[in-house]
């Protein structure tokens, strides 16, 4: 049994890996700045604070931990992170956060986890739709498409180099778009999936369904059980280097929809509207991870849609869902 920290512990990611690391037999302490919205999966104990205070984040370290696992960040959907509305916040939040964690961390053997994302990766190796790159190495020279992934880009470098100057233990992730039951579908931070499958289960049929772009700009979405394998993979590793966590299924926005509304047995029709969607293109590409860890995620969409529609169903018609 370990004892460990997440911090983000009451987000999407954050809630399944509590419940996960439980599961698993280990003792779970969750900090957020605010109360879980959708699940009973409670860590043993939950600390409620804001971790840009440095104060509080530093006193969270005052007894040890085997790992901590870093997923708190000011984030959301295309809606959030897009639109430009939010930038300041989206940077000042995250950078304060990285920025205590690594100070409190240092010179600590403490095995550290960090939540990255595919939005580091130049806007110009993801214009085409059909031909993204998004190999681990094409990073450099940086220019990613949002405020969000320089904020990551920036809190990567951060920590190795805590690693390099302070000898921080850490293991960086690099996500690419996690879905599944438990996360936000309303209010302006979801993602595509819940957002998608919230419009098709509360359509009535021939409804017309509203999808943001062209919607042939490619994504490849991996499912929150075969992220949690790969952080799992990640941490149990010797591997210091960023690497991709993601599926390599990719298809477009419309595609994506179309399977939604084919899980929903409804009749309805997509229609595209203008709306912020980043990149044209985007896929994880698994070679490093398959050659560095020698596994990948291949759960299939198709599958993950099912439980999230089915769970989001049960949202938006009022009927209650738990684990
Ligand atoms: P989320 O928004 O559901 O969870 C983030 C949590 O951080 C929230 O519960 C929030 O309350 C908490 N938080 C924010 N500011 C805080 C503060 N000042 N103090 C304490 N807690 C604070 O996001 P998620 O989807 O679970 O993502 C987790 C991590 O993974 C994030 O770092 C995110 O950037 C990264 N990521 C997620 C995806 C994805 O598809 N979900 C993709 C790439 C990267």
């Amino acid at each position: 049994m370990r004892k460990v920290i997440v911090l983000g512990a009451s987000g999407f990611i954050g809630s399944h890996l509590v419940h996960r690391l439980k599961t698993e037999g280990h003792y779970v302490v969750g900090v957020d700045i605010r109360e879980q919205e959708f699940t009973s999966a409670t860590p043993h104990e939950f600390i409620q604070g804001d971790l840009r205070d440095q104060q509080f984040t530093q006193s969270l370290f005052n007894q040890a931990f085997d790992e901590v696992y870093q997923l708190a960040a000011d984030m959301g959907g295309a809606a959030y992170i897009f639109t430009g509305m939010h930038d300041a916040d989206i940077m000042h939040n995250s950078v304060q956060i990285n920025l205590n964690v690594a100070e409190a961390l240092k010179h600590t053997p403490t095995k550290l986890f960090y939540s990255s994302s595919a939005c580091i990766y130049p806007e110009e190796n993801q214009l085409d739709a059909a031909h993204p790159n998004c190999a681990e190495h094409s990073a450099f020279p940086a220019n990613p498409d949002s405020e969000y992934g320089w904020e990551k880009i920036f809190s990567e470098r951060l920590y190795l180099s805590y690693a390099r100057n302070y000898q921080l233990n850490v293991r960086i992730a690099r996500f690419h778009n996690i879905y599944g039951p438990f996360g936000a579908y309303v209010g302006g931070k979801e993602k595509a999936p819940a957002a998608i499958c919230r419009k098709v289960a509360m359509a009535s049929e021939n409804d017309v369904i509203e999808v943001w772009g062209s919607g042939q700009q490619t994504r490849s979405f991996l499912y929150i059980d075969e992220c949690l394998n790969g952080i799992q993979r990640l941490m149990d590793s010797e591997v210091k280097q960023p690497i991709n966590i993601g599926s390599i299924e990719m298809v477009t926005i419309n595609q994506l929809t179309q399977m939604v509304i084919a899980i929903s047995g409804k009749t309805l029709t997509i229609k595209n509207i203008d709306g912020p969607v980043g990149v044209n293109g985007r896929c994880s590409d698994n070679r490093l991870i398959q050659d560095l860890l020698h596994w990948q995620p291949n759960y299939p969409l198709q599958t993950g849609l099912e439980h999230l529609y089915s769970w989001v169903l049960k949202e938006v018609t009022g009927l209650s869902s738990n684990w």
